[in-house]
């Protein structure tokens, strides 16, 4: 298990990753599970995820009151990850994004997320649409902003890895930090593609056994992603890790989330 420490640096990096793979913008966020306190998490304050550091994490209880005294302004949405973390005691981490590929999904009825291909079978047998107006009537903002919003979004989520909400973004959960990012970015990837297959024709899904397959599959090899998409926000060459290739990888157009130079490794 990881030290709170370590998760705290972990969490950093997921911040400043789903930035760069286009995953959330000056919106979003992602929580880590305390493991040493099942009952706490760890969240930045009210930011871009681009721009957290270390120092603008958080820890919460499952309520979502801000411990510690800390006076800094806290997620209006941070029922998401409380109400799922008291829910799924399976669950270490969520993300929670409005990523554009997956808001159609969301939306269009005839039309669920499913894994088109063996990255994302996590998805399987499809994302279920959270939609708010079942739980708020039919004037609310959209935002889950209290923990009874929350328990009804986790409601929505179940047993399974993602849940889409309508007209807003997606919520994904993992069993760490590492496959919820993994599932936060093929999530978006999967839209994509479902989207572009469904134009050109009937489509043929993973089955059952081939999205489980899959999905355990990818389980084993999450690192290698993560260390990649790491290296992009990071930069090359701490002392504790093996000088970065000479080449650097060729930025998305948005640009790369920026590292403050004050985080020691
Ligand atoms: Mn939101």
């Amino acid at each position: 298990m990881l030290s709170t420490r370590a998760l705290i640096e972990e969490l950093v990096d997921a911040n400043h990753i789903l930035y760069d793979q286009g995953v959330v913008d000056g919106f979003g966020h992602v929580s880590v599970r305390d493991g040493a306190r099942p009952d706490r998490f760890l969240l930045a304050r009210s930011m871009a995820p681009a721009l957290v550091d270390a120092a603008d994490i958080l820890a919460f209880d499952l309520d979502g009151n801000v411990l510690g005294g800390d006076r800094r302004p806290p997620y209006l949405e941070r029922f998401i990850h409380g109400e799922i973390y008291r829910a799924r005691a399976d669950v270490m981490a969520v993300v929670h994004n409005h990523s554009p590929c997956v808001i159609p999904f969301g939306v269009a009825s005839g039309a669920p997320l499913r894994p088109i291909c063996h990255m994302s079978g996590f998805l399987h047998p499809e994302a279920p649409v959270f939609e708010i107006r079942s739980a708020a009537g039919p004037a609310s903002d959209m935002l889950i902003r209290d923990r009874s919003l929350g328990a009804a979004l986790a409601r929505s989520l179940g047993e399974r890895a993602v849940v889409l909400m309508r007209g807003h973004g997606a919520t994904v959960v993992g069993a760490n930090l590492r496959q919820a990012v993994f599932r936060a970015v093929y999530t978006e990837v999967n839209a994509r593609l479902q989207s572009e297959a469904l134009r050109l024709g009937a489509v043929t899904f993973l089955n059952a056994e081939e999205a489980a397959n899959a999905a355990a599959m990818n389980d084993k090899v999450l690192s290698r992603a993560w260390d990649l998409w790491r290296l992009r926000v990071q930069g090359p060459a701490t002392a504790s890790r093996p000088a970065a290739p000479k080449s650097r990888p060729r930025r998305r157009a948005h640009g790369p989330s920026t590292r403050r130079g004050s985080r020691q490794r």
